[in-house]
């Protein structure tokens, strides 16, 4: 057997692939303006007081082919920023976006420095970032800077992300920076200074639709094709050479990741928050894990962002901004296409991938197996879920106890006994609710019934797509508190539960509970903002 030795972080054999191979600017560094005719712009991070290691995660670091820190001092170091390895060339990217609707103009990374890419021994390329190093030339009015509460929570769901099987950036480690960062959490004229932080994030390719929309804006094609062509011959190899015919295969291949990526988030009932086109990624990760949540009970139009008073990155509205993003991205695409109708084809590969994976997950979701009639399928799903919104009830431990349930062996009045612990008020539950869900369990026996399935193949088959583990908001607000105050502990015990999220285990049933009534409205728990 192979075994791959692990190398420590300061002997990584870095390199910078991007900035060798795409237009940027060497400078003047850091002075925030506009970028004109760059994917790129050098940005060395800023040092900081004092760097403390405050998390690492041991699967990301063997993902890269990285030994666990002997000197937690000299990791962090580096991974603050404060010193560079041979090979980095440290970098801010260039992009825009339409924030909110509305188109922003420049963004650009303004607190995010690729300090270069790391190539494993098994052939992959992973770029190394660093989110909160310091001013770059996209910082606009901001410091560069982030706070430890928002830089703990990316760092703890992008490992939890990948582990529930939903593609996303990936994090290495957290690491304290001794500075405290001044944010007003609510916009309400409170600001306050916190602790400050860097969150060291892995990805093949940070590159969102917002960098090529930046370019398509400012009407330079070049830089455009550029961009494209790099993108797809590092990150889509299998598409062939990049060129004029290759453009609409890879937005069709865009559009198919991104309606996966839809159909994961809402399977595992997560929001985004802020699904900004700045913030989608051109290889259908999640990124830029800012005021996300979760829904704990289960309410479509939820969104924990406070900035979002509209509902328009809500639970439910995902699937349908993903496609308005795709449709900025396809404009921004056309100037490289002879005929803007080679794009459409991505677009409805876009809704058809979305509605047949939604449903192969929701069917899962319940240990259903696709029928011939997929209106059916839908209809049973769409039952379900119109239901649940009627009473107060936990997503996660729902879908977790519909696995113990027989639905052989139903009770003769009432629901069965052990989703009991799913509502958040049992004993308020409406008689229309009740005779509701009692009519959906008679269903969904006869369509199990209908199709043989038996009691194994269903609870297996639900097993695996329906987590029991999820860095909840208020765990994760929990673990802040502790980390604040110095406790490392928790944050390890959490970042080692949500490793394993299918799995119940008794040790881990501090973190199997739902929402406690203390986080219903509480700050960080159920109401986040931008301000991070
Ligand atoms: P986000 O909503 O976090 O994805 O950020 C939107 C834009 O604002 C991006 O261009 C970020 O780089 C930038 N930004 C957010 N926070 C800061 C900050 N503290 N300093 C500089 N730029 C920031
Ligand atoms: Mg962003």
């Amino acid at each position: 057997m192979l075994t791959r030795t692990l190398i420590p972080l300061a002997e990584a054999p870095f390199d910078h692939d991007f900035a060798r191979a795409l237009p940027g600017e060497a400078g003047p560094p850091k002075t925030p303006r506009q970028v004109e005719r760059a994917c790129w712009s050098a940005a060395l991070p800023t040092p900081v007081a004092a760097p403390r290691l405050l998390g690492w995660s041991s699967d990301a670091a063997a993902t890269l082919g990285l030994a666990a820190p002997d000197h937690r001092e000299a990791v962090a170091e580096i991974l603050a920023g404060n010193r560079l390895l041979p090979g980095m060339r440290p970098l801010a990217a260039c992009y825009g976006g339409h924030q909110f609707g509305q188109w922003a103009g420049q963004l650009g990374d303004g607190r995010a420095i690729v300090l270069g890419d790391l190539p494993t021994v098994t052939g992959e390329r992973w770029e190394i970032q660093l989110k909160g190093a310091g001013l770059t030339p996209y910082s606009r009015g901001a410091d560069g800077r982030a706070v430890l509460r928002s830089s703990l929570r990316e760092f703890v769901c992008s490992e939890a992300m990948h582990h529930l099987g939903v593609p996303t950036t990936r994090a290495l480690a957290l690491v304290g920076s001794g500075e405290t960062v001044v944010r007003d959490m609510f916009y309400d004229g409170r600001p306050q200074a916190e602790p400050g932080a860097i969150v060291t994030r892995v990805a093949p390719s940070f590159v969102r639709f917002g960098n090529f929309e930046i370019f398509a804006a400012r009407g330079d094609s070049e830089r455009l094709r550029l961009l494209a062509d790099y993108v797809i011959s590092r990150h889509f190899p299998e598409l062939g050479q990049p060129g004029p015919g290759a453009y609409a295969v890879w937005f069709d291949e865009i559009a198919r990741r991104t309606a996966v990526l839809m159909a994961h988030w809402l399977r595992v009932g997560f929001v985004h928050g802020v699904m900004n086109t700045d913030n989608l990624s051109i290889l259908g990760l999640t990124i830029d894990y800012g005021p996300f949540g979760w829904l704990d009970h289960f309410d479509p139009d939820f969104t924990p962002n406070t900035s979002d008073g509209g509902g328009r990155y809500a639970w439910n509205q995902q699937p349908g901004i993903a496609q308005w993003n795709l449709l900025r991205l396809g404009e921004a695409l056309l100037p490289l296409v002879d005929d803007p109708e080679c794009l459409e084809g991505g677009l409805e590969t876009y809704s058809r991938v979305f509605e047949a994976e939604w449903l192969r997950m929701g069917l899962a979701k319940i240990g259903v197996v696709p029928g011939t009639v997929p209106s059916d399928d839908a209809a049973l799903l769409g039952e379900l879920l119109s239901t649940l919104r009627l009473a107060e009830v936990d997503m996660t431990f729902f879908f977790r106890s519909l696995i113990n349930c027989d639905p052989y062996h139903l009770p003769a009045d009432g629901l069965p006994s052990e989703i009991d612990d799913s509502f958040y008020s049992p004993t308020t539950l409406s008689q229309a609710f009740v005779r509701r869900l009692r009519a959906w369990f008679a269903d969904y026996t006869a369509r199990l019934v209908a199709d043989g399935v038996d009691e194994g193949s269903r609870r297996a088959r639900m097993r695996v797509v329906n987590p029991c583990i999820l860095p909840r908001n208020y765990l994760l607000q929990q673990t802040i508190n502790q980390v604040e105050v110095g406790d490392l502990s928790g944050l390890e015990a959490l970042l080692a539960a949500v490793r394993d999220p299918y799995t119940e285990k008794p040790e881990l049933a501090p973190f199997l509970g739902k929402r406690p009534e203390w986080a219903r409205s509480a700050p960080g728990c159920s109401a986040l903002s931008c301000s991070s």
